[in-house]
């Protein structure tokens, strides 16, 4: 096939390096403003699997790679790449089955969307802490979403996908059918060797009582709120979800302290008592000398992801990275230090609580690196002459916790270090998805981490 059958052939767009579009399409593939100097051989939005098929059937033939693109939200611009890249974001069919309490969602249905339409049936599934970012990318990484303690990783929720080979076959992949690329589909992110095209999803009650209380300290409480945070985890249901925030101090406060952090407890509850009975848990432990207190907020879905929305502003420049350690006062103490020196206000940085993953179904997937500590560095600035001190600040935080660090998460690792991909995976796990990649994917024609387009078109 050629490139004018190819163009005749798919119901999506083909845009190649000499179209007018095509520095409008290059850069809007990445929703970071910081766009790295890789040009798309081509760029083809895809209608449908169809067109998946097709697609991947045309660079296979001409001896060209691909890179597959969801809603282009990694922070690393990963899926920009100069090769052909295969954009899916107008694939976004969503079919719920509520008596069934399944869904089928196609890669480029939102967190946001999806949630919302749940919502209406009184379902819910751990969605990601973002309306914008789609489930393509977000399930394949593992997808840390809301209500982790006890829904799990989005990942495990998800009961099967669709997906396209190498050789532009479709297959089907669940717990009995291609069960071993439906281990890779949960936790693989880019390092997958196909293209998932959907996803079936596994739904769950919605809770009515989504309560969220911030208790917000100066930044030299450090201590006293992760000892606070860390005995609290032990003591409240798994429904909680509560999370250290480490940023330069909120409008309000800023008179009384540079920096803050704000421990922001997120109750999943079903009912108001239950809700009431936890928060007091919660509150019983609280350190003294709180600048503010916000507490019991109503806040459903929808409103958590207005609020999650004013700290990822589009359009902005970002860079960012995590960290899963077995020590979370180091960890915290580390990330509280570096938001002192910050390049930018906006710059923040997350540590999460999180209580024991259960092993059994944590070895079912290849997102396999977990820790007790999970956490997440940002460096979010609008002036391109910044790009090195903001990229220069989140690895410098990394190196700090380096030393107690057990891994990464892939979903929103740096992933232009040579090692954050390889050690977002158990090493049982990272031998099992190299062993399914040369089986799936000989010839690499997807494009992953650590694998170099250029010198592999000069080699092959
Ligand atoms: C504002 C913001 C908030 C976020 N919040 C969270 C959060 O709460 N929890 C969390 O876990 N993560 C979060 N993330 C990270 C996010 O889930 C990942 O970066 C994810 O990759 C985004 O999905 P995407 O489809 O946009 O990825 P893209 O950037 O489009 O793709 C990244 C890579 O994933 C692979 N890929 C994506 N889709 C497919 C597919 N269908 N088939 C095959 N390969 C594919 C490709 O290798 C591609 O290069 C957040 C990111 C942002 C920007």
């Amino acid at each position: 096939m050629d490139i004018h059958e190819l163009r005749r052939t798919v119901r999506g767009t083909v845009t190649t390096r000499d179209d007018r579009a095509y520095e409008a399409v290059r850069t809007g593939l990445l929703w970071n403003a910081r766009t790295p100097d890789r040009f798309p051989e081509m760029v083809i939005r895809a209608m449908d699997t169809g067109d998946v098929q097709t697609a991947v059937r045309y660079a296979a033939a001409n001896g060209m790679r691909v890179s597959v693109r969801g809603g282009g939200h990694h922070f690393s611009g990963i899926a920009l790449q100069d090769c052909v890249v295969i954009d899916l974001s107008a694939m976004s069919a969503l079919q719920i089955d509520a008596e069934a309490r399944t869904a089928r969602a196609q890669p480029a249905v939102t967190n946001g969307r999806l949630a919302a339409a749940l919502a209406e049936y009184g379902l819910a599934f751990p969605t990601g802490h973002c309306a914008s970012v789609p489930l393509s990318g977000y399930l394949l990484g593992g997808g840390f979403g809301w209500n982790a303690g006890a829904w799990g990783i989005a990942c495990h929720n998800v009961e099967g996908v669709e997906v396209v080979l190498a050789d532009g076959s479709l297959v089907t992949a669940n717990k009995v059918e291609n069960a071993d690329i439906f281990w890779a589909a949960r936790g693989a992110g880019p390092e997958f060797f196909g293209v998932v095209t959907e996803y079936r999803l596994r739904l769950h009650e919605l809770p009515r009582a989504i309560r969220t209380s911030v208790w917000t300290y100066p930044i030299g409480e450090v201590q006293a709120v992760e000892r606070w945070m860390s005995r609290t985890m032990r003591l409240v249901p798994r429904n909680v979800e509560f999370t250290a925030v480490f940023s330069t101090a909120p409008q309000p406060l800023a008179s009384k302290a540079a920096k803050t952090i704000s421990a922001v407890a997120t109750i999943f509850a079903y009912t108001e008592e239950e809700a009431q009975a936890t928060l007091e848990r919660i509150a019983a432990g609280a350190p003294e000398g709180a600048l503010d207190m916000q507490l019991g907020m109503e806040t459903p879905f929808e409103v958590l992801y207005l609020i999650m929305g004013q700290f990822f502003l589009e359009g902005r420049r970002y860079a960012a990275d995590t960290n899963w350690s077995a020590d979370p006062a180091r960890q915290m103490a580390i990330m509280s230090s570096a938001i002192e020196v910050a390049p930018s206000a906006e710059c923040f940085a997350l540590g999460v609580m999180l209580p024991p993953m259960d092993g059994a179904v944590m070895s079912d997937g290849a997102f396999s690196m977990v820790g007790p500590a999970f956490g997440c560095t940002y460096a979010i600035w609008q002036d391109e002459t910044q790009d090195q001190a903001a990229l220069s600040w989140v690895r410098a935080t990394s190196e700090k916790i380096s030393p107690i660090s057990l891994g990464h998460y892939i979903g929103e690792a740096d992933l232009d270090l040579a090692d954050r991909s390889r050690r977002s995976f158990t090493p049982a796990a990272l031998e099992r998805l190299r062993h399914l990649q040369r089986k799936y994917d000989l010839g690499n024609l997807f494009h992953r981490p650590g694998i170099d387009v250029g010198s592999l078109r000069r080699a092959g």
